[in-house]
């Protein structure tokens, strides 16, 4: 505890000073983050860090697993931040943000090991489906080191689609105002991977290279022709 009491210490004595206009101007506009992340509760996984933000730049929520469960009619923190970050903040992109060597993964894996672990393991069910995907859809005779990785990566896959079950975001997706991301941190490496929709694989994030999206903006919606309608008439 000792580091982090210093590490306070340092930030208001040294470095606040130096931000302290920046600090007081995002008081007195308010915030207008460019995005949301949600990422692993993981202490090696710092959404700030990795994107090298400043205060004010990113709305982020943090969970074992970067889970996002399906929306329901029960509160829940996950739920709660993503429909503020796109009613109230009106963030454009949203991101979820997996990552190599995952602890939560490993429980999936291992169900036994969450035996002491009861909150854990119910909170691994919204990933049931990735386990199940890598499970039928994959080779069973995978190294269980690319298991894991294949399990976080269908992972974020996953908690993409139980991403677009919130009115918020569903309504923004039709209205082709949000723009989707599922990306993969890899520890060692230092590199951020984005999932390609439209291939769908995970390719490294480039400087100059336009990034992948995994899901593009575009007006969607069912019956056209009503949309139609409703734009000329706004016109
Ligand atoms: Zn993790």
């Amino acid at each position: 505890m000792d580091n982090i009491i210093q590490g306070i210490s340092n930030f208001r004595g040294n470095i606040f000073p130096g931000q302290q206009k920046v600090y007081e101007q995002l008081v007195r506009d308010g915030q207008n983050p460019s995005a949301l992340i949600i990422a692993c509760a993981d202490s090696r996984v710092s959404p700030e860090h990795i994107t090298q933000s400043g205060p004010g730049d990113l709305f982020v929520c943090r969970n074992a697993g970067n889970i996002v469960p399906p929306y329901s009619q029960h509160n829940g923190g996950v739920s709660s931040a993503i429909e503020y970050a796109v009613v109230a903040l009106g963030v454009r992109d949203i991101v979820i943000c997996g990552h190599s060597d995952c602890g939560a993964m490993k429980g999936l894996m291992m169900p036994e090991a969450l035996e002491k672990m009861p909150n854990v393991a119910a909170w691994l069910k919204h990933s049931q489906a990735a386990s199940r995907i890598v499970c039928e859809a994959y080779p069973a005779d995978m190294d269980p080191k690319d298991r894991h990785r294949a399990l976080a990566l269908e992972n974020v896959v996953v908690q993409l689609s139980n991403l677009r079950t919130h009115p918020s975001v569903a309504s923004g997706l039709a209205r082709g105002q949000l723009r989707l991301h599922g990306w993969f941190f890899e520890i060692e490496k230092g590199t951020v991977l984005a999932y390609d929709g439209e291939e769908g694989g995970f390719v490294s994030i480039e400087e100059n290279i336009q990034i992948k999206v995994a899901q593009a903006p575009s007006v969607r919606v069912a019956a056209p022709e009503f949309a139609r309608a409703m734009s000329v008439a706004a016109e």
